[in-house]
């Protein structure tokens, strides 16, 4: 008999997901950048330690960026060349960084496609693997991956989740790496399994990528691996750690709390990819897929691009625009950043580029709340949008911290049912920033 299919329990919205847009395209590699502007801050935490200068020549996968401290991550030249310069740059989250340009010379090296002998390392080699290849957490936020998998003593990891949700409208990376690199996905399970010996192993994946769900089921079979591949309801933000465990394991992670305290790690399928490429065959975190979608877009793609590719060369890849795009954006539409340059460089966390229409972005006439409770109804983490708003219109921070405000995850499910067009997200953005300062 059919399971039924699961999902979180409160909230959340079903935005139309254009996903068959770029849901049937394989993936191909984005042309090598002339220059490649690599950021030495792709990651949460401190940003890495310069370790080039202008006129050095560096290999491909050199380290040029040495991770400083416990919480950042070491960068790598995605591209053989020369250094250019050392200069600042913003980001598509507007975050400054310095960065390091390299003039694509030389040759590629070979390699990298050969599967070492993982298997005979211990827990702490493939941590010490993962730390030096500068893995991050690859859905978005970046969280550096060593951090994830350093469990305290006394605790146990119950659950290692894989989400495999892509629950963001018109992104296909993480769905294409599930159907086309289901080996090398599934290694990289075995890896951060032996690393964290959990009693149970599952990927959640959405009901609307049945062709992942179905090759991910008859790779693991072959292989006889105990890992659950549980088919999840289309239904925004699934993705969320929070959500993706509710929904899995029914228990809820603690408002401030981390999926560790209830005994469960989450790592992204493209991360999970990233560590098998890492671990098996010694490569570092040089490229990751990368849609490029959107109905502005003349031939949306789903490419292996090399870290630091400006976007505008994968715009152009895509044969240029159809229509004026109302506005170009970094990650998804639901939570991702307007870009106003393409000269932006792709990092470790840009999982897609999408090129929206005019029609899509226009702008609503903001009115006056009418009190409707759409956006509680649909707020996945139990919070008033309408009452916290109001707090930080009112600069009653104290209040809206009280009420949750710091649990807000930016999903913008409150903002896309808000018949005033109210910004609430924006508000919650702000407010959160403005309540830090006045808490000094
Ligand atoms: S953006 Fe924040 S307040 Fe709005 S629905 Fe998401 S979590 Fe709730
Ligand atoms: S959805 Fe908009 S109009 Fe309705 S209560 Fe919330 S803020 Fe007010």
């Amino acid at each position: 008999m059919a399971s039924k299919i699961r999902t979180f329990p409160g909230g959340g919205v079903h935005p139309h997901d254009y996903k068959y847009l770029s849901n049937d395209i394989p993936i191909r590699n984005a042309p090598i950048p002339p220059e490649a502007v690599i950021a030495l801050q792709q990651h949460m935490g401190a940003p890495a330690q310069c370790l080039v200068a202008p006129g050095d020549e560096v290999r491909e996968g050199m380290l040029i960026g040495k991770a400083q401290g416990v919480f950042s991550a070491n960068v790598h030249a995605s591209i053989p060349g020369k250094v250019k310069e050392i200069r600042d740059i913003y980001l598509a989250t507007g975050i400054r960084s310095k960065a390091v340009v390299i003039e694509f010379e030389g040759e590629f090296e070979t390699g990298g496609t050969a599967e070492g002998d993982w298997r005979s390392k211990d827990p702490q080699e493939l941590m010490q693997l993962i730390r030096d290849q500068g893995i991050v957490g690859l859905g978005g936020a970046t969280f550096p991956t060593p951090i994830k998998f350093t469990i305290r003593e006394g605790n146990k990891v119950e659950f290692f989740v894989i989400n495999g949700v892509e629950c963001e409208p018109f992104l296909t990376s993480d769905h294409r790496l599930m159907v086309e690199k289901t080996e090398g996905l599934l290694t990289g399970v075995e890896i951060v399994s032996r690393i964290l010996s959990p009693r149970r192993v599952l990927i959640g994946v959405e009901e609307n990528k049945p062709d992942a769900i179905e090759t991910l089921n008859r790779e693991i079979s072959k292989k006889r691996l105990s890992i659950e591949v549980v088919v999840l309801k289309t239904k925004y933000p699934q993705g969320d750690e929070k959500q993706l465990l509710k929904a899995l394991i029914h228990q809820e992670v603690p408002s401030g709390g981390l999926p560790l305290d209830i005994g469960a790690v989450v790592s992204n399928a493209g991360t999970i990819y990233a560590i098998y490429e890492a671990v098996a065959l010694g490569k570092p975190l040089i490229e990751r897929i990368v849609t490029v979608t959107g109905p502005a877009l003349k031939s949306p793609a789903n490419f292996k691009v090399r870290i630091g590719t400006p976007v505008g060369n994968l715009l152009e890849e895509c044969g240029g625009f159809i229509s004026t795009p109302g506005k170009i954006v970094a990650g998804g539409p639901m939570m991702g950043f307007a870009l106003a340059d393409p000269g932006v460089p792709v990092v470790k966390g840009t999982s897609g580029i999408l090129a929206l229409s005019e029609k899509q972005t226009r702008p609503g006439l903001q009115t006056p709340c009418i009190g409707c409770g759409r956006c509680v109804v649909a707020c996945p983490f139990g919070l008033s949008p309408t009452a916290l708003y109001k707090w930080i219109d009112h600069q009653e921070y104290d209040e809206a911290m009280s009420a949750g405000l710091m649990d807000c995850k930016e999903c913008g499910c409150c903002n896309y049912v808000c018949p005033a067009r109210i910004p609430l997200v924006q508000g919650m953005k702000l407010g959160k920033i403005l309540a830090r300062k006045k808490k000094g």
